[in-house]
């Protein structure tokens, strides 16, 4: 027997309108690519998605098309992002950030049919549309006036639209329609497609809203730092107009000054970032003695949370870091940090060494960690494996490799992470895979080893990667980039691991580099730090 209850398609669509109906006057703040302010609301972002569906259908773009956008966070991709998403078409954000082959390899295999893209990537985008013959038509996220000098073709997106009608039919197709599609970085191999369906981000908005993850309401300013073409700015473009939240987006200026002066003069209670991120605006806040006005939360995912983040926005600013942990093939969000009942009851430096874990899991998803054989590992807190997962919001194929599922036998996607899983359900990140340091048989944490190194006044960034060893297979090495206007002897950063972590994992060397290099989305990129030691010999 079947319920009775109304049958009300879980689209995305119904996100923005819902916004636009209920919190019609909520602001939408944006800063362009010169750096101005622009002021919008959820109702006119609404009306411009409206347009955007009609100036798509007016050239053509049929339900299923993929529409690629190469752009910062603002309101105008916020707008083309709803447009192309409530028609039935597919949103694939790429990534400006990636090198030109890579662009090009996505936007094929992706097959896109027409790009909007930021002013600011001008060159980047000349020199794709000879490699990315599908593309025909270019849009540029600004007006008239703005469009990038000596580029022959392509229309203002304020142009594109202005003559378009704010009505158009949303909706009204399955729910398990595809919606956004977002390319991995590719750290591993080629980067490969995560297709989201309307039903899977609709879902993630509403677990990710649970007040043990990431808990938005109508009353926060969210400053969206984490950007839109890193796993949908981790939800937050669906979860946000779902609780009718005001939205700061920062543009492509991401620098601690900027987003300082945003955080207080819009009165933001809530922030998203990867770790280097915070690291510089901390830095900032430490040299010009300015604050951070109403913030209450940041939440930080994408890598590790280090300890000295915490503590720093803890005690200096009043700021509460949440951790977060997921990859693209999840939504991404998947565990996040709150304490439970048991670990509320903590003391101060108790809780923290939670913090410091990736958290649990939302409600709506499975996990569990297994050995090499798949077989499944005690909760202990200590046994590392592989970590596994399933649920609505997690990816069980590729794009353009729809065959090939990517799941185990009974249904859960291997994340590549390594993970431990104690009794209260808190997993925590020991490793990638890939970075794993196997020495003698038994794993270090990288992860933990960089997190206390990164704890050291003198130090802005902090790798740790294994180099093989003759006798123990592989060795940790450490790499420290110093803060600005500092000096230190390498053996410093021993003497303070030194009664921090057991002693076979002491690194055997460490190497004060000029910088250490990030990825595309702003993490350390260790593939990139292991091309560079080609030839190193550990002494
Ligand atoms: P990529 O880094 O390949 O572009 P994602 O952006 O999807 O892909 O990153 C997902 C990966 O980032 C996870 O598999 C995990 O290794 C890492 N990650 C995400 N959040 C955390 C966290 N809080 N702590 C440690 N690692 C994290």
């Amino acid at each position: 027997m079947l319920g009775l209850m109304q049958d009300w398609p879980l689209t995305v669509d119904k996100l923005i309108d819902h916004a636009a109906r209920w919190h019609g006057d909520t602001e939408v703040v944006s800063r362009d690519f010169e750096g101005r302010t622009t002021r919008s609301t959820y109702a006119a972002v609404h009306a411009d998605a409206k347009r955007v569906t009609n100036a798509l259908r007016r050239m053509g773009v049929q339900p299923g098309d993929r529409v690629a956008t190469m752009g910062w966070n603002g309101a105008r991709h916020l707008a083309a992002w709803y447009g192309i998403q409530s028609m039935g078409a597919v949103c694939h954000t790429l990534n400006p950030r990636l090198f030109l082959e890579q662009i090009a390899y996505i936007a094929n295999h992706a097959g896109d049919r027409m790009l909007i893209a930021d002013p600011s990537v001008a060159d980047l985008v000349d020199q794709l549309l000879p490699l990315a013959p599908s593309i025909c038509d270019v849009i540029w996220f600004c007006a008239a006036e703005e469009l990038p000098a000596g580029t022959a073709q392509g229309i203002a997106f304020d142009d594109w639209i202005a003559g378009e009608a704010s009505e158009a039919a949303w909706g009204e197709f399955d729910e398990n329609t595809a919606c956004g599609l977002c390319y991995t970085s590719g750290t591993t191999g080629n980067p490969k497609g995560v297709l989201y369906s309307h039903r899977s981000n609709y879902l993630h908005a509403l677990m990710t809203l649970q007040r043990d993850a990431l808990a938005l309401n109508a009353r926060d300013s969210i400053l969206l730092v984490v950007p839109m073409y890193h796993a949908n700015a981790w939800g937050i473009v669906y979860s946000a107009p779902a609780v009718g939240a005001k939205l700061v987006l920062p543009g492509q200026k991401l620098d601690g000054p900027s987003l300082q002066e945003q955080i207080v003069a819009e009165g933001c209670t809530y922030s998203t970032a990867v770790p280097t991120i915070w690291q510089s605006l901390l830095t900032h806040l430490d040299e010009t003695g300015l604050g951070l006005g109403q913030l209450e939360r940041v939440v930080v995912g994408g890598s590790a949370l280090p300890e000295a983040i915490v503590t720093a926005f803890r005690d200096r600013y009043g700021v509460d870091v949440i951790q977060g942990w997921g990859m693209t093939e999840t939504s991404p969000l998947a565990t996040v940090s709150i304490p439970n009942a048991a670990v509320a009851a903590l003391d101060q430096q108790g809780q923290l060494a939670y913090k410091l874990k990736q958290g649990r899991l939302l409600s709506g998803l499975d996990l569990k960690i297994v050995d090499d054989e798949g077989a499944r590992l005690p909760h202990d807190g200590r046994t590392p494996g592989r970590l596994m997962i399933k649920g609505p919001t997690i990816c069980s194929a590729y794009f353009g490799n729809e065959a090939g599922s990517a799941l185990d036998g009974e249904g859960f996607f291997d994340t590549g992470d390594i993970a431990s899983l104690d009794q209260q359900g808190y997993m925590q990140i020991t490793d990638r895979a890939k970075d794993v340091i196997k020495s003698g048989g038994e794993w270090i944490s990288s992860i933990d080893v960089e997190n206390i190194v990164a704890g050291h006044p003198k130090v802005a960034l902090a790798a740790v990667i294994g180099v093989t060893h003759p006798k123990w297979d592989e060795r940790p090495i450490l790499l420290v980039q110093l803060r600005d206007g500092v000096s230190a002897r390498p053996d410093e950063f021993r003497e303070w691991l030194g009664d921090k972590i057991a002693r076979w994992w002491m690194p055997d060397d460490v190497l004060i580099v000029p910088s250490i290099p990030l990825g595309p989305t702003g993490k350390i990129d260790k593939k990139e730090i292991r091309a560079g030691l080609t030839g190193y010999t550990l002494p």
